[in-house]
Order: structure tokens, then C-alpha cells, then sequence
């Protein structure tokens, strides 16, 4: 028997669920599936910008653990911190970094909300499933796997195994948002046989995290260090970098790279090890052991995303992860907002470009934004050095913050840009 609805949506990630809250509260029957039961573990270090709490439709202030009013930004080229030629340090003689070469940039609004991933997720989820007005539902369904996908000019068939047996899934339009992994992003490929630009994974990152609890940190961490700082590091890799996020009762560590905004190979991203974190950890935190290290690609390359046809990919499985700083959360809520929108002031039995088509318009700024970031990470990664230098300049190292905190409009960063040429 196939099952009708209005919607489907594939992964009830922050792109998932954002699109979904919007079209069960305009009154639409929305089926989100996931192949993961919630409370679930998703690598990340789920840093909220400013721009990120703005966008969400509630306030997730129950999963907040922290907010970082500073950040601290450490050079490539911190003589203390040098770069490893082989991509890991001589763990026996961890080098003493130059502390004078780090950036802080202090702000008296916070610049990044701290929160565990598996909670914030689950927090929205259950903002999700409790949104719907004027008639709307959404119906979370667990299934094992998407087996096929079907789109004819008239409705996408899914077909999904799940723990009760097989089943077919009907509706006019299906959000893909199933992550950089996704398999909406591999059917769709394969479904269009190359035809439809849908975003290759060909410009994917990769990071790797871990968490270490305050408890497990020596009296004294190396060179100093506070165990609170929001850190971003520069140095460990290149085409990416190192970070410590603070959260409630443990750091988030990780290391990331994002290899094709350099232009680089994929080689780079292979130096995104579990040997490079371990390193990392001991380096920055004196920690020799890791517990629960995970990773996973990070969905790049979609600044060209042309949105076609019934199948709406949205968030990581659309390749909308900022190049320049990893960020994805922000438009993966974003873009799940604008399917929504787009779904919302379209007959979904009309022409199946239609809602695409409305989808690109209300995608468009995130796309241009992610377009410069996706320059900026070229110019950025290639030389690390000079970006840094650039940041130490008080007005560059303003507007470079605003952006990453509040997503400036991109024209006021290359007007500013220019002024410094
Ligand atoms: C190590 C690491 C650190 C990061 N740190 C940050 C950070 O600090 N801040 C930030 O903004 N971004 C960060 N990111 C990026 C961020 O995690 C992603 O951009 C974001 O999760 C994308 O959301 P999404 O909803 O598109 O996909 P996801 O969050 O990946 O959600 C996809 C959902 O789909 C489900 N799914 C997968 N396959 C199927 C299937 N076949 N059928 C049904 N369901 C399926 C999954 O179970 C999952 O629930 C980080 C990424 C990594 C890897």
C-alpha cells in the first residue's frame, strides 16, 4: 500500500526539523524520517552563533551550556605553534606557543552560544513535533534505510525499509536532509544521471571530535592556557583548523579541513587523522587518552546548488557548510526555512520546477554568502599567514567577527576588504 502526504522530509537533523516546524505550523501533514533514534550522538561541536539562535523559531535556552563573549584565534605561523610538515607535532617535545601571537576578540554581546549536540537536536525535535497549527501534524518515523526513490513529473515515491517491514512513502515533494552522508544526495545524483547540478562530494571537509571533561585536565594545561577559551588554531593543519570549544563540564576538541576550498587535493583531507587529534589534545590540553572520538564529512560545494524538480536537497546534503569557518548549523536551519517557504506559496501540483524555483529565490542570499566564503576560504587556507595578519588589524578583525557572528552582508566585508588593498 503507498501512504500519502503532504511532505516528506529524509532526516530530522536542524535542516530537517527547521522545515519541518514551518510547514506543520502553516497547516501542512509532514512525514520526517530518520534512521536514528533520538537522543542520538551527531559529530559536532555545536557552536550557535548569533546568526544561528536569530533564525531558529524558539529559544533553546534550556540546552545552552555556555556563551563565549571572546575568541581566541591562533596563527599558522605562530612560531610557538609551527605547522608539522609530516601533519602530527613530536608529542615528546610539544612546542611552547607564542601566547603574544594569539587574536582575542572580546565583544560585549556574546559572539557563540555553546550547546551538546545530541541535547540540541533532541531539543528541536521535540519544538518540531509539538509546532503543529491549523491542522498540520508532523509524524517522526524511524526507518532503516531509503531502499529507492522514484520522481516522476507528478510526486516522488520513497521506497524505505523500516523496523515494521518495507513500505512506500508518496508525496509531491521530498526534502532531502539527510546530511552529508545522506542518501537523497546519492539517489538524487544517480536518479539525474549527472544532469541535475545537484552538489558533489567531491567539495566535502572532514573533521574529526572528542570531548575532554574539565576533570581529566592537568592542574596546569600547557603554555598556560584557560580552560574556558573559545579557541580556533590555525596551526595544527592546513586547509583547515584546530579547536577548543568550552562547554558545561568538558571541552570539545576536534580538527578539520576543508580541503577544497584551497583548491588542494583530497590528499588534505586525509590528514585529518585520529593520530593528528591525539597529538592536538596533548599539545593544547595535556590529555593523552580520548574518549569518544567521531567524525564525519562536513556537505561543501553548494554555492551552486540550482535546485530542480520534486527532490529539494536542504543543509549538509545540499553542500551549504560555510568553506571559511565549517559552520553548517546556521544554513542548514536556514535552508530548510526557505523549502519551507517555497512549499508554502506554491500549488505542489503544478509544474514540478515550480517549487524549485521559488526554493532558489528564497535560497539565494544564503548561496551568495556561501559563494564569497567559498573565495575567501581559497585566499584564506592558501596563505594563513596573511589572513592572520589581516585580523590583526582592529577593523578587519570587527567585521570578520560580525560576519561569523551575525552574517553580515558579504558586500560590506569586500567593501571593507578593498578599502585595505
Ligand atoms: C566534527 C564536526 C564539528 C562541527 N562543528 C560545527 C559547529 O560547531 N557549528 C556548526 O554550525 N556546524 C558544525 N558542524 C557542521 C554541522 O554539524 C552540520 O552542518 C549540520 O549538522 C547539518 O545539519 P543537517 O540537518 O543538514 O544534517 P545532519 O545534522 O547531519 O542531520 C541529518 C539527519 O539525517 C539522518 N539520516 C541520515 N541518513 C538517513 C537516511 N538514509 N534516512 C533517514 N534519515 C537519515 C541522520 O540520522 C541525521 O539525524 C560540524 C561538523 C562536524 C563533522
Amino acid at each position: 500500500m503507498i501512504r500519502e502526504v503532504d511532505i516528506l522530509i529524509a532526516g530530522a537533523g536542524p535542516a530537517g526539523c527547521a522545515a519541518a516546524y514551518d510547514l506543520a505550523q502553516a497547516g501542512k501533514h509532514v512525514i520526517l524520517l530518520d534512521k536514528r533514534s533520538f537522543p542520538r550522538h551527531k559529530p559536532c561541536a555545536c557552536g550557535l552563533t548569533r546568526k544561528t539562535l536569530k533564525a531558529l523559531r524558539y529559544s533553546i535556552d534550556p540546552v545552552i551550556e555556555r556563551v563565549c563573549h571572546e575568541i581566541v584565534l591562533q596563527s599558522a605561523s605562530n612560531p610557538g605553534a609551527p605547522r608539522p610538515a609530516s601533519g602530527t607535532w613530536d608529542s615528546t617535545s610539544p612546542p611552547a606557543a607564542d601566547k603574544s601571537a594569539d587574536v582575542r576578540v572580546k565583544t560585549r554581546n556574546p559572539i557563540c552560544a555553546m550547546a551538546v549536540r545530541e541535547r540540541f537536536d533532541n531539543f528541536c525535535l521535540q519544538q518540531t513535533l509539538l509546532a503543529a497549527r491549523q491542522g498540520g501534524s508532523v509524524e517522526l518515523r524511524k526507518v532503516e534505510r531509503i531502499v529507492a526513490l522514484h520522481e516522476s513529473p507528478d510526486f516522488v515515491e520513497l521506497d524505505v525499509a523500516t523496523p515494521r517491514g518495507p513500505e512506500t512513502l508518496r508525496a509531491p515533494i521530498l526534502l532531502g536532509a539527510d546530511g552529508s552522508n545522506g542518501q537523497t544526495r546519492r539517489l538524487h545524483r544517480q536518479d539525474c544521471h549527472g544532469e541535475a547540478p545537484s552538489p558533489s562530494a567531491q567539495e566535502d571537509g572532514f573533521a574529526l571530535e572528542a570531548t575532554v571533561p574539565y576533570t581529566s585536565l592537568p592542574a596546569t594545561l600547557p603554555n598556560g592556557a584557560a580552560p574556558h577559551d573559545l579557541v580556533f588554531d590555525f596551526a595544527p593543519l592546513p586547509g583547515g583548523y584546530g579547536w577548543l570549544f568550552p562547554k558545561a563540564d568538558h571541552i570539545n576538541i576536534g580538527v578539520g579541513a576543508f580541503a577544497p576550498a584551497t583548491g588542494a587535493s583530497h590528499a588534505q583531507l586525509k590528514q585529518v587523522t585520529r593520530a593528528l587529534l591525539l597529538d592536538y589534545a596533548q599539545q593544547k590540553l595535556g590529555v593523552t587518552d580520548l574518549a569518544h572520538i567521531t567524525g564525519q564529512q562536513l556537505g561543501m560545494g553548494g554555492h551552486t546548488y540550482i535546485p530542480r524538480g520534486r527532490i529539494l536537497l536542504v543543509g549538509d546534503a545540499a553542500g551549504l557548510v560555510d568553506p571559511l569557518t565549517g559552520e553548517g548549523i546556521h544554513s542548514a536551519i536556514v535552508s530548510g526555512q526557505a523549502a519551507a517557504a517555497a512549499i508554502l506559496e506554491c500549488d505542489l501540483n503544478d509544474h514540478p520546477n515550480d517549487v524549485a524555483a521559488a526554493y532558489a529565490h528564497h535560497l539565494a542570499p544564503l548561496l551568495k554568502t556561501l559563494t564569497f566564503s567559498h573565495r575567501a576560504a581559497r585566499a584564506f587556507y592558501a596563505q594563513p599567514e596573511r589572513g592572520f595578519k589581516a585580523m590583526r588589524l582592529p577593523f578587519m578583525r570587527g567585521l570578520i567577527l560580525k560576519t561569523y557572528a551575525d552574517g553580515l552582508p558579504h558586500t560590506s566585508l569586500i567593501t571593507a576588504l578593498a578599502k585595505l588593498v
